[in-house]
């Protein structure tokens, strides 16, 4: 048998129609019987490159591979049909091959309905929308004020630790002191050094910057609705990967879990009091940081981890 790469160096080698190749652009006439003719051999080229193109695939599904078969674990995947009246419907389903699946098909249109829904209850009032985004917001001014007067505290520290390293140096230079005991004093103080400088962070997040941070967070949840019903292809595909945590599909019944802080929306929605969103505050407040402000910070976020147990106290009134 012959691989496919086999066959197209054979229809593509000029040597058939009595030229010899030597390399890309050298050539020269052959002194053999040709198979074929040089015009039926161009012809030939022709072909082979039209036939070799990729091929546009015309449609591009919007959702193949999102949603998993409930039934077996499989993606589905989308595929168009038209109609006499020559209108195209689009369908996803189970990509399992062999007939042993018996989930069923669905609309895309019938996703695109469902899915509206879910990405529509990602949304609140406007007071506590409001209210949500103050508590985020100073929650996170708390959390980098403090970051900011532990690294101004370890600064300090670092300073004074200079200073005696200079005043160590200073009495070596004066030999008023033994070369043993500074060796000693010098290898404890540059250790310190090390300590504290691995701990400081430096990078500052000015308020604005929270708070343009936070503010876009929050609109673009405003705007997840616009998005899924305008986005382009990759916009909603963003989207769903941003939202969901699970997409998965039993008798044209899509089921979907949203990823946090999104899930959490609802709680909020239904509950009257703020008092109890504190651990809803948490789940905006990292994911702000690891979407938002993560170009900000860099170490941020390895410092709060260090000091979680002494900062739960800080907060805690
Ligand atoms: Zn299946």
């Amino acid at each position: 048998m012959f691989s496919v790469s086999g066959i197209y160096k054979i229809l593509t080698n000029p040597i058939y129609c009595g030229i010899l190749r030597y390399a890309e652009y050298e050539e020269s006439e052959g002194s053999w019987e040709p198979l074929i003719t040089k015009d039926k051999w161009y012809k030939l080229q022709e072909v082979v490159k039209e036939k070799s193109k990729p091929r546009l695939r015309k449609h591009r599904h919007q959702y193949n591979l999102l949603i998993k078969c409930s039934e077996c674990g499989r993606s589905y995947t989308g595929y168009t049909t038209t109609k006499k009246s020559g209108l195209e419907f689009t369908y996803y389903m189970c990509s399992e091959k062999h007939g042993e699946c018996k989930n069923m098909q669905i609309r895309e249109t019938e996703v695109e309905d469902q899915i509206a829904k879910y990405v529509e209850n990602i949304k609140l009032d406007d007071e506590k929308w409001a209210k949500l985004k103050e508590l985020v917001l100073q929650k996170l001014e708390k959390e980098f004020n403090f970051e900011s007067t532990v690294r101004k505290g370890v600064d300090v520290q670092i300073d004074q630790l200079n200073e005696k390293l200079d005043s160590l140096f200073d009495m070596k230079i004066a030999k008023e002191i033994d070369p043993d005991d500074y060796q000693i004093k010098y290898s404890k103080l540059k250790d310190e050094l090390n300590d504290l400088k691995s701990k400081r962070t430096d990078v500052e997040v000015s308020k604005e910057e929270l708070k343009d941070g936070v503010d876009k967070f929050f609109d673009d949840i405003q705007n997840f609705k616009d998005v899924f019903l305008n986005g382009d292809y990759h916009e909603k595909r963003n989207l769903l990967f941003e939202i969901t945590s699970h997409l998965g599909i039993m008798n044209k019944q899509l089921d979907l879990n949203l990823k946090e802080p999104y899930k959490s929306v609802v709680f909020v929605k239904n509950s009257k009091n703020s008092k109890n969103w504190g651990s809803i505050v948490n789940l905006f407040r990292t994911r702000i940081i690891e979407t938002e402000l993560k170009p900000l910070i860099t170490s941020i976020q390895l410092l709060f981890d260090k000091m979680s147990s002494s900062q739960e106290l800080y907060f805690e009134r």
